[in-house]
């Protein structure tokens, strides 16, 4: 299970992946199975931090299902193995978080061994780690006769490699958020799928610093011009690559500063760009009223600050709007699943992916380790 969610003051902030994965877990109770459930939480690095401890999301587990859950305190100690083979039909088991050991992310053999004494069926239905290669999700595959994927995992698999092979055109991309390089790989491989690619939040100053644009004191990966700069070109005649017209600008990303709004190419050089402008949004939004299929990932501005949500917000809108039409529309990625969420449409929209690194190298079109060692 991907139970990896925000806590805060020992309780979970957002459930999301948590009743995301429901539908499973409500087979297998039906079926009258025992379950054992494995985790990570955030990036303890083998040490027991006990902020990252699984406690609240076990309880949050508990409360959705309606029902007691048992939990051991060490994943692969002889009393949690014990507590495994002792449940009787219905019942469920929660391990500690995973990577208080090292070995879990060191997809270590003899813990895959150990983790494996838990159960007889190994079912993965974490898609959000589901592309990296650990001992929970690859190593103890190997230990198992009957294994297979569980319903949320089907599902993201489904929705995201239908947007690959076959998207109901005209497929729209829209990207945003602070970091290009991490989706430089989905660029590549929508550039000629792709008929428009709407580039907002940070990473939109990067592209418009390599068209000789003032940015002003936005946020900029210099490192990142030249690629920029050959994206555009491979695009040429391929795909439109859009960028902002105007954009929402302040002098910090703090709440409440006075917001002020520039053409993308004339930002003063006090002033950050922190939000996509009307027109941009008005612009992006015709673009996603006549798509077929839309792919979003990440924020079009600074989302967590009152003051520059309104394009993520407006672009949300619009993306539901599109789905009570008939067109398709997906929504990848940590903080735009955040955005989304913020605002109460997840359930508006085609398909909200709960993987955010994982989403992003499916559909950049790698594999991913975890599917590949189930063996389908
Ligand atoms: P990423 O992980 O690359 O998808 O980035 C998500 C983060 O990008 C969010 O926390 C946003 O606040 C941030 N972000 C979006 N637009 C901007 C912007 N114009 N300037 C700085 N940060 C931004």
């Amino acid at each position: 299970m991907d139970f990896n969610v925000p806590i805060e003051n020992d309780r979970v902030v957002d459930d999301f992946r948590i009743r995301a994965t429901l539908p499973t877990l409500q087979y297998c109770l039906k079926s009258g199975a025992n379950i054992v459930l494995m985790s990570h939480l955030g990036r303890p690095n083998g040490k027991v931090i006990p902020e990252m401890s699984l406690i609240p999301a076990g309880e949050k587990l508990a409360d959705l299902l309606e029902m007691p859950i048992k939990f051991s305190d060490d994943c692969i100690s002889e009393n949690a193995h014990d507590v495994s083979l002792g449940l009787r039909g219905g019942e469920i088991h929660l391990l500690e978080n995973l990577r208080f050991h090292i070995e879990e992310m060191k997809n270590d053999p003899a813990f895959s061994a150990n983790l494996a004494k838990h159960g007889q069926i190994y079912i993965n239905d974490a898609f959000g780690t589901a592309h990296r290669a650990h001992a929970s999700n690859t190593g103890v595959a190997k230990n198992f006769t009957y294994k297979g994927m569980g319903f949320l995992l089907e599902t993201e698999m489904q929705f995201l490699s239908e947007v690959i092979k076959k998207p109901k055109q005209p497929l729209t991309v829209i990207l945003g958020g602070a970091k290009i390089d991490s989706k430089l790989g989905l660029i590549h491989s929508f550039i000629g799928k792709a008929q428009h690619i709407l580039i907002g939040g940070g990473m939109a100053f990067t592209f418009l610093k390599a068209q000789g644009k003032d940015v002003g004191n936005s946020l900029l990966d210099e490192s990142m011009i030249s690629t920029a700069k050959s994206i555009m070109s491979k695009a040429r005649g391929k795909t439109k690559l859009i960028f902002p017209k105007d954009i929402v600008c302040a002098e910090s990303m703090k709440h409440g500063d006075q917001t002020e709004v520039f053409p993308a190419g004339k930002i003063p050089d006090h002033l950050m760009g922190l939000d996509i402008g009307p027109e941009t949004v008005e612009e992006f939004s015709k673009i996603i009223e006549g798509s077929g299929t839309v792919l979003w990932n990440g924020p079009m501005g600074v989302f967590e600050v009152d003051g520059f949500q309104k394009g993520t917000q407006n672009i949300a809108l619009k993306l539901v709007e599109i789905t009570r039409g008939d067109a398709m529309t997906i929504v990848g990625g940590g903080d735009s699943t955040a955005a989304i969420n913020k605002y109460g449409l997840i359930k508006e929209v085609s398909h909200v992916s709960t993987g955010g690194g994982a989403s992003l190298e499916l559909l950049s079109g790698n594999p991913l380790p975890a599917i590949y060692s189930l063996e389908l």
